[in-house]
């Protein structure tokens, strides 16, 4: 995850799809994050975060996307692909990410608390795992964190208190980038 990284005009257009996704989450009350697999330069899935609406833990948007893409293509190994995800991807979707062996993954906002594609582990690239898959960071950062905040302070504003959920807790704990 490189600062030097220039990312292209077509990169963008596919984090704006993402952003999108990541949108159309935040409206069923989901945390708002969006994904993107794409090959040839064309969207093969979209996704986004789904673990209230289906009460599992591997709802996250870049496992949706994950298991699309393996199933349009027939094919678990995703080469060639690129995942586009707003958020930095976390342990269990970096682990998922390093076994489908994508190509790259792109990603927007920063999770200092539990990013594992550069913030606190750097899952994909691990020269220790099979299946090395580069991560860049950064791209459209301030609107795809942008979203996760405006959703937080959201659910702080309408609900007294959410029982059970320590996601807004954890969100202010991430610190400076995603406030
Ligand atoms: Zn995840």
């Amino acid at each position: 995850m490189s600062l030097l990284t220039n990312f292209t005009v077509q990169d963008e257009l596919f984090m704006r799809m993402a952003l999108d996704q990541a949108r159309l989450a935040g409206r069923m009350g989901e945390v708002p994050v969006g994904a993107v697999i794409v090959r040839n330069e064309r969207p093969l899935v979209l996704a986004h975060n789904l673990r209230e609406a289906s009460q599992d833990p591997l709802g996250h948007a870049e496992l949706l996307a994950i298991r699309a893409a393996a199933q349009a293509l027939g094919n678990w190994r995703l080469e060639g692909c690129t995942l586009y995800v707003t958020l930095e991807p976390c342990p269990m979707c970096a682990g998922a990410i390093q076994q489908a062996r994508l190509s790259r993954v792109i990603f927007g906002a920063r999770d200092e608390r539990a990013g594992c594609c550069g913030s606190i582990y750097r899952i994909p690239e691990d020269p220790a795992l099979p299946g090395f898959c580069p991560c860049d960071g950064g791209l459209l950062e301030a609107e795809c964190a942008q979203i996760m905040s405006e959703f937080f302070r959201g659910r702080l504003g309408s609900a007294p208190k959410t029982v059970g959920s320590g996601d807004e807790k954890d969100f202010e704990r991430t610190g400076g980038r995603l406030k």
